[in-house]
């Protein structure tokens, strides 16, 4: 991991940078499935980071915003600490705990987290592939990357409705599947479960939920 600067010292956040950093923050947002104690989530809508994080522009350059809203909370991040987010959302400024890589490491492992469970790049506008043949051939080494981890870090990598991006349970994918071998139409079960017929089909030939039979 790359080394993240000391905040402390670099921070020199006015009142209008406050202002600013939470008129870019949604406090409507989801309620951690797994933790629902803690309340929605704090989602920060501005830039994001290449790792999903929330991306606050201050000082000349851009920060995590989780990092950011971390020091307003608790005035500095010590040395080596890795702002952690108990709520798994990247984008999240709210529940936010301070931990050593080691810290971290150990609560991926034991949350089955991944990073990659979904689609990184969105593939609309000036960012689809068909605009800008550059996206294409960057989001294809995004993806060779992604398969690689799978392939060398499987531990890091949740499946199927762990997922914050799945909208199917594995009971679905059952029926799904049963009801694609009792001659069901694709597009009709798409309709139904509000997916892409290409979710549908994917579910079918176990190109996707390859571990539920
Ligand atoms: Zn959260």
């Amino acid at each position: 991991m790359k080394k993240q600067p000391s905040l402390s010292e670099r921070f020199n956040i006015s009142d209008s940078d406050i202002n600013r950093f939470w008129s870019k923050v949604n406090k409507d947002g989801p309620t951690p499935v797994h933790v629902p104690h803690l309340g929605s989530c704090w989602i920060f809508s501005g830039g994001k980071t290449r790792d999903g994080y929330g991306a606050f522009y201050l000082n000349g350059r851009n920060h995590p915003a989780h990092r950011v809203a971390f020091v307003m909370q608790k005035g500095r991040i010590d040395e080596g600490v890795i702002v952690m987010h108990d709520c798994d959302n990247p984008e999240c400024v709210r529940h936010l705990s301070a931990g050593t890589q080691a810290d971290n490491l150990a609560d991926m492992r034991a949350k089955g987290r991944q990073r990659y469970c979904g689609p990184k790049k969105p593939m609309t506008g000036d960012l689809h592939w068909s605009k800008n043949p550059k996206n294409k051939d960057a989001l294809r080494s995004l993806n060779e990357k992604v398969r690689q981890a799978r392939i060398n870090h499987p531990e890091l990598f949740i499946r199927g409705e762990k997922c914050h991006f799945a909208k199917l349970s594995e009971a679905d994918v059952l029926s799904i599947r049963s009801r694609a071998l009792a001659g069901e139409k694709r597009a009709l079960m798409a309709v139904e479960y509000g997916v892409s017929v290409t979710v549908i089909g994917n579910v079918i030939t176990r190109r996707s939920w390859k571990h539920i039979d």
